[in-house]
Protein backbone atom coordinates (compact mmCIF):
# COMPACT_ATOMS: atom_id res chain seq x y z
CA UNK A 1 0.00 0.00 0.00
CA UNK A 2 2.57 2.28 1.08
CA UNK A 3 4.36 1.86 -2.30
CA UNK A 4 1.70 4.01 -4.32
CA UNK A 5 2.58 7.36 -4.86
CA UNK A 6 -0.81 8.48 -4.93
CA UNK A 7 -3.01 8.96 -1.98
CA UNK A 8 -6.33 8.87 -4.15
CA UNK A 9 -5.36 7.15 -7.41
CA UNK A 10 -8.32 7.52 -9.05
CA UNK A 11 -9.21 10.85 -8.66
CA UNK A 12 -6.00 12.34 -8.82
CA UNK A 13 -5.58 10.62 -12.12
CA UNK A 14 -8.56 11.08 -13.61
CA UNK A 15 -9.21 11.47 -17.68
CA UNK A 16 -10.18 15.12 -18.26
CA UNK A 17 -13.89 14.39 -19.28
CA UNK A 18 -14.14 12.92 -16.03
CA UNK A 19 -12.89 15.79 -14.61
CA UNK A 20 -14.96 18.28 -16.19
CA UNK A 21 -17.91 16.25 -15.66
CA UNK A 22 -17.25 15.94 -11.26
CA UNK A 23 -16.32 19.65 -11.80
CA UNK A 24 -19.61 20.43 -13.53
CA UNK A 25 -21.67 18.21 -10.45
CA UNK A 26 -19.64 19.86 -7.72
CA UNK A 27 -19.94 23.20 -9.53
CA UNK A 28 -23.94 22.74 -9.85
CA UNK A 29 -24.38 21.62 -5.95
CA UNK A 30 -22.24 24.22 -4.46
CA UNK A 31 -23.85 27.22 -6.64
CA UNK A 32 -27.21 25.65 -5.01
CA UNK A 33 -25.59 26.02 -1.82
CA UNK A 34 -24.65 29.91 -2.49
CA UNK A 35 -28.50 30.55 -3.00
CA UNK A 36 -28.58 30.16 0.72
CA UNK A 37 -26.21 32.85 1.52
CA UNK A 38 -27.46 36.39 1.91
CA UNK A 39 -24.22 37.54 -0.64
CA UNK A 40 -24.92 35.33 -3.40
CA UNK A 41 -28.70 35.46 -2.70
CA UNK A 42 -28.61 38.99 -4.29
CA UNK A 43 -25.37 38.63 -6.55
CA UNK A 44 -27.36 35.83 -8.39
CA UNK A 45 -30.44 37.93 -8.76
CA UNK A 46 -28.80 41.01 -10.13
CA UNK A 47 -26.51 39.35 -12.64
CA UNK A 48 -29.97 36.93 -13.35
CA UNK A 49 -28.54 33.75 -12.58
CA UNK A 50 -29.72 30.94 -11.11
CA UNK A 51 -28.33 27.89 -9.81
CA UNK A 52 -30.52 25.52 -12.30
CA UNK A 53 -28.82 27.68 -15.52
CA UNK A 54 -25.83 26.23 -14.82
CA UNK A 55 -25.48 23.72 -17.80
CA UNK A 56 -21.89 23.28 -18.77
CA UNK A 57 -18.87 25.06 -17.03
CA UNK A 58 -18.48 27.10 -19.10
CA UNK A 59 -21.68 29.09 -17.46
CA UNK A 60 -19.65 29.79 -14.78
CA UNK A 61 -19.02 32.62 -16.47
CA UNK A 62 -22.52 34.34 -15.83
CA UNK A 63 -21.17 34.65 -12.03
CA UNK A 64 -19.21 38.13 -11.49
CA UNK A 65 -16.13 37.54 -9.66
CA UNK A 66 -15.26 38.40 -6.64
CA UNK A 67 -12.72 40.23 -4.81
CA UNK A 68 -11.11 40.58 -1.50
CA UNK A 69 -12.56 43.90 -1.50
CA UNK A 70 -16.01 42.59 -1.87
CA UNK A 71 -15.59 40.06 0.66
CA UNK A 72 -14.57 43.00 3.21
CA UNK A 73 -17.49 45.52 1.82
CA UNK A 74 -20.00 42.76 2.70
CA UNK A 75 -18.77 41.53 6.06
CA UNK A 76 -18.07 37.38 6.57
CA UNK A 77 -20.87 36.40 7.64
CA UNK A 78 -22.95 37.72 4.91
CA UNK A 79 -21.24 34.87 2.63
CA UNK A 80 -22.43 32.01 4.99
CA UNK A 81 -24.53 28.94 3.44
CA UNK A 82 -25.28 27.24 6.76
CA UNK A 83 -26.83 28.02 9.86
CA UNK A 84 -23.95 29.34 11.95
CA UNK A 85 -24.14 26.89 14.51
CA UNK A 86 -23.01 24.58 12.37
CA UNK A 87 -19.83 26.75 11.80
CA UNK A 88 -16.76 24.95 13.85
CA UNK A 89 -13.75 27.19 12.87
CA UNK A 90 -12.63 30.97 11.68
CA UNK A 91 -9.51 31.20 10.24
CA UNK A 92 -7.92 34.49 8.85
CA UNK A 93 -5.67 36.11 6.04
CA UNK A 94 -2.28 37.16 7.43
CA UNK A 95 -3.28 40.37 6.05
CA UNK A 96 0.22 40.67 4.04
CA UNK A 97 -1.96 43.05 1.82
CA UNK A 98 -4.42 45.18 4.53
CA UNK A 99 -6.88 44.19 6.68
CA UNK A 100 -7.70 40.54 7.42
CA UNK A 101 -10.22 38.39 5.97
CA UNK A 102 -12.56 35.73 8.41
CA UNK A 103 -13.35 32.44 6.52
CA UNK A 104 -15.76 30.29 8.32
CA UNK A 105 -15.75 26.66 8.30
CA UNK A 106 -18.01 23.42 9.13
CA UNK A 107 -16.77 20.07 10.36
CA UNK A 108 -17.18 19.32 6.84
CA UNK A 109 -14.83 21.89 5.45
CA UNK A 110 -11.90 20.83 7.49
CA UNK A 111 -12.13 17.30 6.88
CA UNK A 112 -12.01 18.10 2.98
CA UNK A 113 -8.90 20.57 3.53
CA UNK A 114 -7.43 18.40 5.86
CA UNK A 115 -7.79 14.99 2.94
CA UNK A 116 -6.53 18.12 0.00
CA UNK A 117 -3.08 18.56 2.15
CA UNK A 118 -3.01 15.17 3.08
CA UNK A 119 -2.70 14.34 -0.58
CA UNK A 120 0.05 17.06 -0.79
CA UNK A 121 2.23 15.70 1.29
CA UNK A 122 1.66 11.82 0.32
CA UNK A 123 2.42 12.94 -3.17
CA UNK A 124 5.91 14.15 -2.43
CA UNK A 125 6.86 11.10 -0.16
CA UNK A 126 5.92 11.98 3.22
CA UNK A 127 4.66 8.65 5.23
CA UNK A 128 3.32 7.34 8.24
CA UNK A 129 7.02 6.84 9.67
CA UNK A 130 8.38 10.33 8.70
CA UNK A 131 8.18 13.08 11.78
CA UNK A 132 7.16 16.10 10.48
CA UNK A 133 7.68 19.33 12.54
CA UNK A 134 5.94 22.31 11.18
CA UNK A 135 7.58 25.78 11.63
CA UNK A 136 4.30 27.90 10.52
CA UNK A 137 2.58 29.82 12.16
CA UNK A 138 -0.72 28.42 14.26
CA UNK A 139 -4.10 30.40 15.32
CA UNK A 140 -5.57 31.87 12.57
CA UNK A 141 -2.90 31.83 10.09
CA UNK A 142 -3.55 28.62 8.08
CA UNK A 143 -0.46 27.43 7.07
CA UNK A 144 -0.40 26.33 10.93
CA UNK A 145 -3.64 24.36 11.68
CA UNK A 146 -3.84 23.34 7.94
CA UNK A 147 -0.53 21.56 7.86
CA UNK A 148 -1.02 20.18 10.72
CA UNK A 149 -4.19 18.18 10.13
CA UNK A 150 -3.14 16.97 6.54
CA UNK A 151 -0.04 15.32 8.50
CA UNK A 152 -1.98 13.51 11.11
CA UNK A 153 -4.10 12.21 8.56
CA UNK A 154 -1.35 10.80 6.77
CA UNK A 155 -0.17 9.65 9.84
CA UNK A 156 3.27 11.00 10.54
CA UNK A 157 4.71 11.95 14.38
CA UNK A 158 3.64 15.54 14.04
CA UNK A 159 5.43 18.27 16.31
CA UNK A 160 3.47 21.67 16.01
CA UNK A 161 6.46 23.94 16.66
CA UNK A 162 4.70 26.77 15.74
CA UNK A 163 6.97 30.09 13.94
CA UNK A 164 9.96 31.75 15.62
CA UNK A 165 12.14 30.17 18.31
CA UNK A 166 14.54 29.07 15.94
CA UNK A 167 16.95 27.60 18.46
CA UNK A 168 14.27 25.21 19.84
CA UNK A 169 13.26 24.60 15.87
CA UNK A 170 16.59 23.09 15.61
CA UNK A 171 16.88 21.45 19.15
CA UNK A 172 13.53 19.72 17.90
CA UNK A 173 14.74 18.63 15.00
CA UNK A 174 17.59 16.81 16.52
CA UNK A 175 15.40 15.24 19.71
CA UNK A 176 12.61 14.01 17.37
CA UNK A 177 14.46 13.01 14.46
CA UNK A 178 12.40 15.33 11.96
CA UNK A 179 12.07 14.49 8.57
CA UNK A 180 9.71 16.55 6.87
CA UNK A 181 9.17 20.01 7.21
CA UNK A 182 7.17 22.96 6.51
CA UNK A 183 8.96 26.17 6.41
CA UNK A 184 8.21 29.92 4.76
CA UNK A 185 11.13 29.86 1.68
CA UNK A 186 12.96 33.20 3.47
CA UNK A 187 12.71 31.71 6.93
CA UNK A 188 14.54 28.08 6.55
CA UNK A 189 17.10 30.24 4.92
CA UNK A 190 17.45 32.43 8.11
CA UNK A 191 17.57 29.35 10.22
CA UNK A 192 20.52 28.49 8.02
CA UNK A 193 22.20 30.78 9.46
CA UNK A 194 20.97 29.63 13.34
CA UNK A 195 22.23 26.11 12.39
CA UNK A 196 25.58 28.21 11.70
CA UNK A 197 25.41 29.96 14.94
CA UNK A 198 24.94 26.74 16.74
CA UNK A 199 28.26 25.30 15.31
CA UNK A 200 25.61 22.47 13.42
CA UNK A 201 25.40 21.77 9.79
CA UNK A 202 21.72 21.58 8.32
CA UNK A 203 22.76 18.71 6.20
CA UNK A 204 24.94 16.72 8.42
CA UNK A 205 23.23 16.79 11.85
CA UNK A 206 19.59 16.47 11.18
CA UNK A 207 17.63 13.59 9.76
CA UNK A 208 15.69 16.01 7.41
CA UNK A 209 14.73 14.47 3.90
CA UNK A 210 11.64 16.86 2.70
CA UNK A 211 10.31 20.26 2.95
CA UNK A 212 7.04 22.10 1.98
CA UNK A 213 8.12 25.63 1.64
CA UNK A 214 5.43 27.64 0.01
CA UNK A 215 3.13 30.90 2.21
CA UNK A 216 5.35 33.28 -0.21
CA UNK A 217 6.61 33.78 -3.71
CA UNK A 218 9.72 32.85 -4.23
CA UNK A 219 12.22 31.69 -7.26
CA UNK A 220 13.57 28.42 -8.41
CA UNK A 221 17.13 29.66 -7.54
CA UNK A 222 15.39 29.90 -3.64
CA UNK A 223 14.42 26.87 -3.60
CA UNK A 224 17.95 24.80 -5.15
CA UNK A 225 19.66 27.09 -1.98
CA UNK A 226 17.20 25.54 0.65
CA UNK A 227 17.82 21.82 -1.16
CA UNK A 228 21.65 22.73 -1.45
CA UNK A 229 21.83 23.78 2.55
CA UNK A 230 19.71 21.31 4.07
CA UNK A 231 20.83 18.41 1.87
CA UNK A 232 16.73 17.68 1.16
CA UNK A 233 14.00 17.94 -1.65
CA UNK A 234 11.73 20.84 -1.23
CA UNK A 235 8.10 21.60 -2.47
CA UNK A 236 6.34 24.15 -3.20
CA UNK A 237 3.44 24.18 -1.56
CA UNK A 238 0.31 27.66 -2.58
CA UNK A 239 -2.41 27.81 -1.31
CA UNK A 240 -4.78 31.03 0.27
CA UNK A 241 -7.05 31.90 3.28
CA UNK A 242 -10.07 32.54 1.31
CA UNK A 243 -9.61 29.10 -0.59
CA UNK A 244 -9.62 27.23 2.99
CA UNK A 245 -5.55 27.23 2.83
CA UNK A 246 -2.28 25.10 1.95
CA UNK A 247 -3.31 22.80 -0.39
CA UNK A 248 -4.68 24.27 -3.14
CA UNK A 249 -1.80 23.47 -5.64
CA UNK A 250 1.08 21.81 -4.27
CA UNK A 251 4.21 20.46 -6.70
CA UNK A 252 4.64 17.18 -7.59
CA UNK A 253 8.33 14.72 -7.98
CA UNK A 254 8.58 15.90 -11.34
CA UNK A 255 8.77 19.56 -10.47
CA UNK A 256 7.22 20.59 -13.77
CA UNK A 257 4.78 23.28 -12.16
CA UNK A 258 2.22 22.85 -9.02
CA UNK A 259 -0.99 20.45 -9.64
CA UNK A 260 -4.25 22.90 -8.95
CA UNK A 261 -6.94 19.80 -7.64
CA UNK A 262 -9.75 20.35 -9.81
CA UNK A 263 -11.80 18.01 -8.35
CA UNK A 264 -11.98 20.75 -5.46
CA UNK A 265 -11.53 23.79 -7.81
CA UNK A 266 -12.41 25.11 -10.82
CA UNK A 267 -9.43 27.71 -11.87
CA UNK A 268 -9.44 30.38 -14.40
CA UNK A 269 -6.86 32.69 -15.64
CA UNK A 270 -7.61 35.95 -16.85
CA UNK A 271 -6.02 39.25 -17.62
CA UNK A 272 -6.39 41.50 -14.52
CA UNK A 273 -7.26 44.41 -16.31
CA UNK A 274 -9.58 43.47 -18.64
CA UNK A 275 -10.74 39.96 -16.77
CA UNK A 276 -11.29 38.14 -20.12
CA UNK A 277 -9.69 34.50 -19.75
CA UNK A 278 -6.02 34.35 -21.09
CA UNK A 279 -4.77 31.71 -23.83
CA UNK A 280 -3.41 28.45 -22.82
CA UNK A 281 0.17 29.06 -21.73
CA UNK A 282 -0.13 32.61 -20.81
CA UNK A 283 0.32 34.45 -17.88
CA UNK A 284 -2.59 35.81 -16.23
CA UNK A 285 -4.29 35.95 -12.66
CA UNK A 286 -5.46 33.19 -11.08
CA UNK A 287 -9.46 33.23 -10.49
CA UNK A 288 -10.67 30.04 -7.90
CA UNK A 289 -13.64 28.47 -7.19
CA UNK A 290 -14.10 26.07 -4.18
CA UNK A 291 -16.49 23.17 -4.97
CA UNK A 292 -15.56 21.54 -1.55
CA UNK A 293 -16.95 23.96 0.92
CA UNK A 294 -20.18 24.26 2.31
CA UNK A 295 -19.85 26.70 5.18
CA UNK A 296 -18.66 29.43 2.77
CA UNK A 297 -18.38 28.87 -0.53
CA UNK A 298 -16.80 31.24 -2.14
CA UNK A 299 -17.19 31.75 -6.35
CA UNK A 300 -14.84 33.11 -8.67
CA UNK A 301 -12.47 34.78 -5.91
CA UNK A 302 -9.63 37.07 -7.46
CA UNK A 303 -6.90 36.15 -5.91
CA UNK A 304 -4.07 38.33 -7.65
CA UNK A 305 -1.88 36.38 -7.83
CA UNK A 306 -0.36 35.80 -11.11
CA UNK A 307 0.54 32.49 -12.67
CA UNK A 308 0.02 30.53 -16.12
CA UNK A 309 -1.66 26.96 -16.93
CA UNK A 310 1.26 24.77 -17.88
CA UNK A 311 -0.15 22.67 -21.28
CA UNK A 312 0.83 18.97 -21.92
CA UNK A 313 0.37 15.95 -19.11
CA UNK A 314 2.36 15.62 -15.99
CA UNK A 315 4.94 12.28 -16.74
CA UNK A 316 3.91 11.58 -12.91
CA UNK A 317 0.25 10.57 -13.96
CA UNK A 318 -2.01 13.12 -12.41
CA UNK A 319 -4.38 14.57 -15.13
CA UNK A 320 -5.14 17.61 -12.63
CA UNK A 321 -4.13 21.52 -14.37
CA UNK A 322 -0.29 22.36 -13.55
CA UNK A 323 0.21 25.86 -12.89
CA UNK A 324 3.52 27.46 -13.03
CA UNK A 325 5.62 29.47 -9.77
CA UNK A 326 3.72 32.20 -8.96
CA UNK A 327 5.42 35.18 -9.95
CA UNK A 328 3.96 37.79 -7.36
CA UNK A 329 0.39 38.93 -6.79
CA UNK A 330 -0.85 41.61 -8.95
CA UNK A 331 -0.21 44.47 -6.27
CA UNK A 332 3.24 43.22 -4.99
CA UNK A 333 4.53 44.43 -8.78
CA UNK A 334 5.67 48.21 -8.56
CA UNK A 335 6.51 51.17 -10.84
CA UNK A 336 9.35 52.69 -11.20
CA UNK A 337 10.44 54.99 -14.04
CA UNK A 338 7.51 53.84 -16.32
CA UNK A 339 8.53 50.04 -15.91
CA UNK A 340 7.36 47.70 -14.36
CA UNK A 341 8.97 45.36 -11.41
CA UNK A 342 8.37 41.78 -9.55
CA UNK A 343 10.77 41.55 -6.36
CA UNK A 344 11.02 37.73 -8.02
CA UNK A 345 12.77 39.28 -11.03
CA UNK A 346 15.41 41.15 -8.58
CA UNK A 347 15.68 38.10 -6.36
CA UNK A 348 16.38 35.80 -9.39
CA UNK A 349 19.26 38.17 -10.49
CA UNK A 350 20.75 37.68 -6.56
CA UNK A 351 20.71 34.51 -6.53
CA UNK A 352 22.67 33.64 -9.24
CA UNK A 353 25.36 35.96 -8.65
CA UNK A 354 27.86 34.08 -6.64
CA UNK A 355 28.94 36.22 -2.75
CA UNK A 356 25.53 37.57 -2.54
CA UNK A 357 23.79 36.27 0.88
CA UNK A 358 19.58 36.04 0.07
CA UNK A 359 18.40 38.79 2.38
CA UNK A 360 16.97 41.80 0.27
CA UNK A 361 14.98 45.05 0.43
CA UNK A 362 14.19 47.27 -2.19
CA UNK A 363 13.47 50.80 -0.60
CA UNK A 364 11.75 53.10 -3.70
CA UNK A 365 12.46 57.40 -2.32
CA UNK A 366 12.32 60.28 -4.06
CA UNK A 367 15.76 62.09 -4.12
CA UNK A 368 15.96 65.38 -5.54
CA UNK A 369 12.45 64.96 -7.38
CA UNK A 370 13.46 61.69 -8.90
CA UNK A 371 12.13 58.39 -8.08
CA UNK A 372 14.83 56.21 -7.26
CA UNK A 373 15.07 52.13 -6.34
CA UNK A 374 17.60 51.64 -3.70
CA UNK A 375 18.46 48.16 -3.62
CA UNK A 376 20.04 46.68 0.12
CA UNK A 377 21.84 43.25 -0.32
CA UNK A 378 23.44 41.29 2.63
CA UNK A 379 26.58 40.13 1.54
CA UNK A 380 28.39 36.65 3.15
CA UNK A 381 30.75 36.97 6.41
CA UNK A 382 33.90 35.76 4.38
CA UNK A 383 33.01 38.77 1.38
CA UNK A 384 32.15 41.64 4.29
CA UNK A 385 35.40 40.89 5.73
CA UNK A 386 37.36 40.78 2.98
CA UNK A 387 39.00 42.76 0.25
CA UNK A 388 36.87 46.27 -0.53
CA UNK A 389 37.98 45.49 -4.33
CA UNK A 390 36.28 42.70 -4.27
CA UNK A 391 32.91 44.13 -2.64
CA UNK A 392 33.06 46.89 -5.02
CA UNK A 393 33.53 44.48 -8.11
CA UNK A 394 30.19 42.36 -6.82
CA UNK A 395 28.60 45.38 -6.61
CA UNK A 396 29.01 46.32 -10.24
CA UNK A 397 27.85 42.78 -11.63
CA UNK A 398 24.84 42.96 -9.60
CA UNK A 399 23.78 46.57 -10.96
CA UNK A 400 24.75 45.06 -14.74
CA UNK A 401 22.60 42.10 -13.89
CA UNK A 402 19.77 44.04 -12.71
CA UNK A 403 19.82 46.30 -15.07
CA UNK A 404 19.63 43.75 -17.97
CA UNK A 405 16.56 42.31 -15.95
CA UNK A 406 14.54 44.90 -15.16
CA UNK A 407 16.04 47.66 -17.32
CA UNK A 408 16.71 50.22 -15.12
CA UNK A 409 19.81 51.37 -13.00
CA UNK A 410 19.28 50.72 -9.33
CA UNK A 411 21.78 51.91 -6.84
CA UNK A 412 23.19 49.07 -4.59
CA UNK A 413 24.38 48.79 -1.35
CA UNK A 414 25.63 45.84 0.36
CA UNK A 415 25.15 45.67 3.77
CA UNK A 416 26.34 43.14 6.51
CA UNK A 417 25.24 39.78 7.06
CA UNK A 418 22.60 39.63 9.64
CA UNK A 419 21.65 43.86 9.58
CA UNK A 420 18.31 44.13 7.36
CA UNK A 421 15.24 43.43 9.11
CA UNK A 422 14.99 39.42 9.37
CA UNK A 423 11.28 37.81 8.69
CA UNK A 424 10.28 35.06 10.98
CA UNK A 425 6.89 35.50 8.75
CA UNK A 426 6.55 36.44 5.66
CA UNK A 427 8.91 38.73 4.04
CA UNK A 428 8.12 42.01 3.14
CA UNK A 429 10.57 42.79 0.18
CA UNK A 430 9.31 46.82 -0.74
CA UNK A 431 9.72 50.01 1.09
CA UNK A 432 7.67 52.38 -0.90
CA UNK A 433 8.68 55.90 0.17
CA UNK A 434 8.16 57.76 -2.76
CA UNK A 435 6.26 61.05 -2.71
CA UNK A 436 3.05 60.69 -4.43
CA UNK A 437 2.13 56.73 -3.68
P1 LIG B 1 -2.42 37.14 2.94
O1 LIG B 1 -3.10 37.35 1.61
O2 LIG B 1 -2.82 38.14 3.96
O3 LIG B 1 -0.94 36.91 2.86
P2 LIG B 1 -2.77 34.27 3.23
O4 LIG B 1 -2.03 33.81 4.43
O5 LIG B 1 -4.05 33.64 2.92
O6 LIG B 1 -3.04 35.79 3.46
O7 LIG B 1 -1.77 34.16 2.02
C1 LIG B 1 -2.13 33.71 0.75
C2 LIG B 1 -1.23 34.35 -0.26
O8 LIG B 1 0.14 34.00 -0.04
C3 LIG B 1 -1.51 33.88 -1.66
O9 LIG B 1 -2.60 34.57 -2.24
C4 LIG B 1 -0.19 34.20 -2.34
O10 LIG B 1 -0.09 35.57 -2.68
C5 LIG B 1 0.84 33.89 -1.27
N1 LIG B 1 1.34 32.52 -1.44
C6 LIG B 1 0.97 31.41 -0.79
N2 LIG B 1 1.67 30.33 -1.19
C7 LIG B 1 2.51 30.76 -2.15
C8 LIG B 1 3.49 30.12 -3.00
N3 LIG B 1 3.77 28.83 -2.91
N4 LIG B 1 4.12 30.89 -3.90
C9 LIG B 1 3.86 32.20 -3.99
N5 LIG B 1 2.96 32.86 -3.24
C10 LIG B 1 2.29 32.16 -2.33
ZN1 LIG C 1 2.80 15.73 -11.83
Amino acid sequence: MDESPFWEKELETFPTEQLRALQLRRLRRVTELCERSPYYRQTFREANFESSQLKTLDDLRRIPFLTKEDLRASGPFNFLAVPQDEIVRVHSTSGTTGVATPIFHTGEDIEAWANLVARCMYMVGMRRSDVFQNTMGYGLFTGGLGFHYGAERVGAMTIPAGAGNSRRQIRLMQDFGTTCLHIIPSYALYLGTVFQEMGLNPAADTQLRLAFIGAEPHTERMRERIEELYGIKAYNSYGLTEMSGPGVAFECPEKQGMHLWEDSFVAEIVDPASGERVAEGEEGELVLTALHRRGMPLLRYRTRDLTAAIPGACACGRSHLRIARIKGRTDDMFVIKGVNVFPMQVEKVLLSILGVGSNYRIVLETVEMQDRMKLMVEVTGGLWKGDVQELSRLRDRLVEGLREEIMITPRVELVEPGSLPRSEGKAARVEDLRRNH
